[in-house]
């Protein structure tokens, strides 16, 4: 017998519940609100234990199998994670019982690779039934743009429409996007990442492009957060000595979309203390979670771990809604969440950028690890989170910090930092030789709105 689906609700509580599939194809709410799952599956200490023994790919089928149900097929959805997830998940030991999870093996070498190589096959998946076309559009800040590029290249029913800051990434971020060409189209548009986040959204709630199916590939998407919530449950499985052992992650945080797929692994039943949000100078989100006042930065401030400048999260909405509360898309609360419960789930620490450089030069010279700024903001976190809590039990925890990004992405950072300069993984290799091409565009609405129309003519 097939088990009722599970709904997907708006934040804005505005919009019908829909299935999904709705949720994935559409992105955003009509409403302006994001999608989340009105409920979710118990993964229980038996299936924990028995996820020990899988390989990742195995790993992320049992828990979206059970997350999506009847609403894909179980031997495809099996296929396609074995097709998203054919690269290695590195649990590595620093000391003790402190660890660092490498999410940075994929294609693009960033965590990026882990949403968007799953979010793709499952649109293909759905879109190929019907046989329907959707184009998808999409603002980075560096790692979303290339990771998004390399999972939507070549496939057949979807294109991508990619903004991101001119100035705001790297030769290496900007290659792996523009050198792609074919169903992918660049723009570099004269602004900063949440210019490039604003445009997008303007566009989803534009009537005048209702005829264009356009959908967000940013982590506003549902289908990108539930990807994420497996690496969590797969580096407990690994690493936990015993069933309920409690463990403590630190992720590195810029629109929570991370922190988000733990949250999800957390309420379907992950033996979760606490989430440590290591953020860079851009503290909006510990300074709510400090005072219970939230304060979008804006402008967002330029640090030098650049996929994580985010002055107002797009999936901070989401957290909200996880405790109850309610913020709409401009960020005000219209409820305030449980903020007793937030804080016992989730502790806080913002990271310079001259604390990012000791801590990449500190954790070389010490432990012969390297860091990038991203993992080393989470790393320092950790740190952080430990010292305060040296003298009880939590401080020897199983802890675990995300490294989200392959160093040798941050080349001219880590030249400075340590002198050497880190090598390429076979996947960036020969970029610099590659052509690109991608349009320039000023930060107006009007210009990207054109652009569309006539890309769509
Ligand atoms: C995107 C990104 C982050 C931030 O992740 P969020 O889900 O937006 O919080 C951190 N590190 C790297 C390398 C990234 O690309």
């Amino acid at each position: 017998m097939k088990k009722n689906p599970i709904k997907y609700y708006s934040t804005n509580l505005k919009s019908p519940e829909v299935t999904f599939k709705e949720a994935l194809l559409k992105g955003l709410a009509p409403d302006g609100g994001l999608y989340l799952p009105t409920s979710l599956p118990l993964i229980t200490p038996g299936e924990l234990e028995s996820l020990s023994f899988k390989e990742y790919h195995e790993t992320a089928f049992y828990v979206l199998n059970k997350i999506i149900g009847d609403e894909i097929d179980k031997e495809e959805l099996s296929e396609l994670c074995a097709g998203a997830y054919n690269f290695e998940v590195p649990l590595e030991k620093v000391y003790g019982r402190k660890y660092i999870m490498r999410l940075d093996q994929g294609p693009t070498a960033s965590f990026k690779d882990f949403a968007a190589r799953m979010m793709s096959r499952l649109m293909q998946y759905y879109l190929s039934l019907n046989n329907q076309h959707l184009t998808i559009l999409t603002a980075t800040s560096g790692d979303t743009g290339s990771a998004v590029a390399n999972a939507f290249y070549g496939l057949k029913n979807i294109n991508a429409i990619i903004l991101f800051p001119e100035k705001e990434v790297t030769m290496m971020q900007r290659k792996q996007m523009t050198t792609l060409q074919n169903n992918i189209k660049i723009i570099a548009l004269d602004g900063k990442f949440d210019d490039c986040q604003k445009l997008v959204k303007l566009a989803f709630l534009d009537p005048e492009l209702s005829s264009v199916p356009l959908t967000s590939a940013n982590s506003i998407n549902i289908g990108r957060l539930l990807p994420q919530s497996v690496y969590y449950f797969y580096a407990f499985a690994k690493l936990a000595a015993y069933i309920d052992e409690k463990v403590i992650f630190s992720v590195p945080s810029g629109n929570f979309g991370n922190l988000m797929g733990g949250l999800i692994a957390k309420k379907m039943g992950l033996p979760v203390k606490q989430f440590i949000i290591s953020t860079n100078a851009n503290n909006e989100v510990p300074e709510f979670i400090h005072t219970g006042i939230y304060q979008p930065i804006n402008p967002s401030k330029n640090c030098i771990s650049s996929a994580m400048n985010v002055g107002h999260p797009s999936n901070l909405a989401r957290i909200v809604a996880f405790y109850r509360g309610i913020m709409n898309e401009t960020g005000t609360i219209i409820k305030q969440p449980d903020m007793d419960q937030m804080r016992e789930d989730l502790f806080a620490v913002s990271v310079t950028d001259e604390e990012t450089r000791s801590t990449i030069d500190e954790t070389f010279k010490k432990y012969n690890f390297l860091l990038e700024p991203h993992g080393a903001i989470a790393w320092k976190g950790l740190k952080e989170y430990s010292g305060i809590n040296k003298r009880s039990m939590t401080g020897k925890s199983l802890s675990i910090a995300l490294e989200t990004a392959h160093p040798a992405k941050f080349p001219l950072e880590l030249q400075q930092i340590l002198n050497i300069y880190p090598p390429l993984p076979n996947s960036l290799s020969g970029l610099e030789m590659r052509p690109e091409d991608f349009v320039c565009m000023e930060n107006n609405y009007g210009l990207l709105k054109d652009f569309i129309l006539k890309y769509f003519k």
